[in-house]
């Protein structure tokens, strides 16, 4: 488990673009992102911490430019934030274990939860599942 100290050094580690997008609160552009039409199994993990985020099954096509899932891998594993930056009311999605801003989730994904979390492919690193 990462320590304050530990993730300042991670922090560190990241390019300028995970930076502006990770602790700036920036946005990647759409369609940029590596993992945007990634259909590989495996696990989303924080680019940062390396917490659990996202599983591969959750994943789905949302053609908004941006990986789209529709469940976290554990609700204690994010933190959800008021965001009303732009002028608009959005919550914000961030990794729980080193504040990571990792993107935005909305009330317009499909079934069974209706919720779209919207995610910087920047903000994640993909762990494929062992084939065996
Ligand atoms: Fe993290």
């Amino acid at each position: 488990m990462a320590d304050a100290k530990q993730i300042e050094e991670m922090k560190k580690k990241l390019t300028p673009e995970q930076y502006n997008v990770c602790f700036l609160k920036g946005t990647e552009p759409p369609f940029s992102g590596k993992y945007t039409n990634n259909h590989d199994t495996g696990m989303y993990i924080c680019a940062v911490c390396g917490s659990k985020l996202f599983n591969s099954h959750t994943k789905f096509d949302s053609q908004t430019g941006w990986p789209s899932f529709w469940d976290t891998v554990a609700s204690e594993n994010v933190r959800l934030e008021d965001d009303n930056s732009l002028g608009i009311q959005r919550t914000e999605v961030q990794c729980k274990k080193c504040g990571s801003h990792l993107g935005h989730v909305f009330n317009d994904g499909p079934k069974p939860t209706g919720l779209r979390y919207c995610i910087n492919s920047l903000a994640l690193e993909f762990v494929p599942k062992d084939s065996k």
